[in-house]
């Protein structure tokens, strides 16, 4: 964790009250903010936090905050945006016993909500795909499989907290 300076301190809470001023009817429907999410699977426990949690008629919507511009032609950052949300649908759909409906991401620097918010719909099979991805990735973890032959798109690399340490030992 790094102090935040004056400069990105005010651009947060401009981010910030951009945000609240375009998304005051939203309000209303917010079940729980920072929620913990985690799922006892074979070998390891997935944990993470979902931004928010809104509902209405007995349906749950996800939120993720992302603090940068909505990306354009990174395909392999939103796939894998999408596979967070998947992940964190199923484990809330089996702590609320609701039926996810949507999920969203909501970009902060964007000024105009319709640029800021990015619907991806509810499919079951992608939710199977997540569990699948992660569990594949867990397993090379746990054989400390960690060379990195192949970096991603540089999308991915920007908003990665190890891109110094990939830096120095030339990856990047
Ligand atoms: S900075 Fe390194 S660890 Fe992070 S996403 Fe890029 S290649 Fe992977």
């Amino acid at each position: 964790m790094r102090p935040i300076g004056d400069t990105a301190r005010e651009a947060a809470f401009t981010q910030v009250m951009n945000y609240f001023r375009r998304n005051r009817e939203e309000m209303r429907r917010v079940i729980q903010t920072e929620v913990d999410v985690s799922l006892e699977k074979e070998g390891y426990i997935p944990s993470g936090k979902v931004d928010l949690l809104l509902g209405s008629d007995g349906k749950l919507e996800l939120l993720d905050f992302k603090t940068s511009p909505r990306p354009t032609g990174s395909p392999a950052l939103l796939e894998a945006y999408e596979r967070q949300l998947c992940t964190y649908a199923h484990i809330s759909e089996r702590r609320y016993d609701k039926r996810v409906h949507r999920l969203f991401l909501y970009w902060t620097a964007e000024e105009q909500k319709d640029r800021a918010l990015m619907a991806f719909p509810y499919r079951p099979e992608r939710i199977i795909d997540a569990g699948r991805y992660f569990d594949q990735v867990v397993a090379r973890i746990q054989a400390e499989e960690f060379q990195v032959t192949q970096p991603p798109e540089a999308g991915i690399c920007e908003e990665c907290d190890l891109r110094m340490l990939c830096g120095a030992e030339g990856i990047l």
